[in-house]
């Protein structure tokens, strides 16, 4: 007889029937852990390059270009392998590799978002008070306002001249540059505000960027330090106050990417959501030889105001893009949608034992468990969500198993304690079958948020299982 003893009834049972989610260390070995580090290095590196949507869209390209792939423009040739890109208006960009199969057959889709949650400038920023200098903004996407104030800020974005000259924009990255702030109260005097709810502590209009104190000397009139300031600006910059009022600036957190932890598993930064699922979409797709069906990896903007705008995933751009590259085959666009498969590769709320009370542990995904698939977001009542089918799940399922990716499910939070949204739903209203999944995140919408590395990796090997499927 065997040594081991012979399983009990229940131990077999459980064996066949329970499901049982394993933490992704439990099923790496050396040579994944290897390529898990390589993966994580480049990503890191796309996140200081890019921390706004403009940024993301010029390193996408340099990395497509290099690649192999070309912009892509309307009446050229589509034949399998072909490489293309398009970027709508600097802020989007979608690249496509050609399958063999026609594009009757539809397409494969990663789609993500590249903007995040940051500070915008408003149109008449610039002021003094008290001689200080400070730019007044207006936030952009989901932030809680009091984790913006006394942490270091950087300046990024373009101002338009009414020439049409572009002027970019790049304060705080790099070598010896200054940065930026915004003051808080000193606990000694904040007795009164400390009382305030979280969301009212910090009033979005205190929301002040720090950005000079030293008077313009030998100069008697008001607003010397506001004077200064802008005479540095027009040195630098050529720009008049006026200028600003064509201008797209943003405040976003002077953090660069870092390992987290003494084992050094996770990666702290500024915009995981959503770029740790656009680096994984791009990567997968950049490393695609010819794959069955084409695949199309689109990095969206606006996703985290509600995916608006000519740029946002609602836009029609992306339907132009398809088109022209099924005219190219001389394929109708509604045949193409409606054989196509999206992953709305968006993060996910990790579980976070410190706040325990708003998730569902059983269904939220967890650090370190890979790819959280979705099948459906949206708020209490599953409003706003695009549900996708139990088939889908299904092929998504098999896709992944296949592959050998680890991924788990993922909901976010209790079903009353909040909710969120992604592009999903815009696909699908395409006609278009989508599936919500990503990366686990803790404190998301944070100036600094953070991952595991092996969702990071998981969620890319999935990407690539995906346009390979
Ligand atoms: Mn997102
Ligand atoms: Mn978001």
């Amino acid at each position: 007889m065997d040594d081991k003893k012979a399983l009990t009834r229940g131990e077999q049972l459980r064996k066949a029937l329970l499901y049982e989610k394993k933490n992704a260390y439990e099923q790496m070995d050396a040579q994944q852990l290897e390529a898990m580090e390589a993966y994580c290095t480049g990503y890191k590196q796309f996140l200081d390059a890019g921390k706004t949507e403009r940024e993301c869209v010029e390193r996408t390209v340099a990395m497509a270009e290099a690649a192999g792939f070309r912009a892509f423009a309307r009446g050229m040739e589509a034949k399998p392998g072909d490489k293309f890109y398009r970027v709508n208006r600097g802020k989007s960009v979608v690249l496509a590799v050609v399958g063999r199969k026609g594009l009757d057959q539809g397409v494969n889709i990663g789609a993500a978002h590249i903007d995040s949650p940051r500070l915008d400038l408003k149109p008449n920023p610039l002021f003094e008070s008290d001689e200080l200098a400070f730019l007044k903004t207006h936030y952009y996407g989901g932030i809680r306002k009091y984790q913006w104030v006394a942490i270091p800020l950087e300046l990024h974005g373009v101002i338009v001249l009414k020439s049409g000259q572009v002027v970019r924009v790049s304060v705080g990255n790099g070598e010896g540059d200054p940065l930026f702030t915004i003051d808080d109260l000193l606990p000694h005097l904040g007795r009164e505000q400390s009382k305030k709810p979280l969301s009212e502590a910090i009033p979005a209009e205190t929301l002040n960027i720090l950005v000079g104190s030293r008077p313009l000397r030998d100069d008697e009139g008001s607003e010397r330090v506001k004077l200064s300031v802008l005479e540095l600006l027009n040195r630098k910059y050529g720009i008049t106050e006026a200028d600003f009022m064509s201008a797209e600036l943003c405040a976003v957190p002077a953090f660069q990417a870092s390992d987290i932890g003494f084992d050094r598993s996770m990666i702290g930064a500024y915009g995981h959501d959503d770029r740790v699922c656009g680096y994984a979409a791009l990567a997968a797709l950049l490393q695609l030889d010819t794959p069955e069906r084409t695949a199309v990896c689109m990095l969206a903007d606006k996703e985290e105001i509600g995916s608006e705008g000519v740029s946002g995933m609602k836009s029609a751009a992306f339907d132009t893009f398809m088109d022209d590259l099924c005219a190219a085959q001389g394929v109708a666009l509604r045949t193409c949608y409606e054989k196509s498969f999206c992953l709305s590769a968006d993060v996910t709320a990790a579980y976070d034992p410190n706040f325990a009370e708003v998730y569902e542990k059983n269904n939220s995904s967890l650090v370190n468990y890979g790819m959280g698939l979705c099948k459906y977001t949206g708020s209490g009542g599953k409003s706003g969500a695009s549900d996708a089918s139990a088939e889908l799940v299904a092929h998504v399922r098999r896709v992944l198993d296949e592959a050998g990716v680890v991924w788990q499910t993922s909901e976010l939070g209790k079903v009353d304690a909040g909710g969120g949204g992604t592009v999903a739903k815009y696909m699908a209203e395409r006609n278009i079958d989508t599936l919500d999944a990503g990366v686990p995140v803790l404190s998301m919408h944070a100036p600094y948020e953070t991952v595991g590395k092996v969702d990071c990796y998981m969620t890319f090997r999935g990407m690539a299982a995906i346009y390979e499927s």
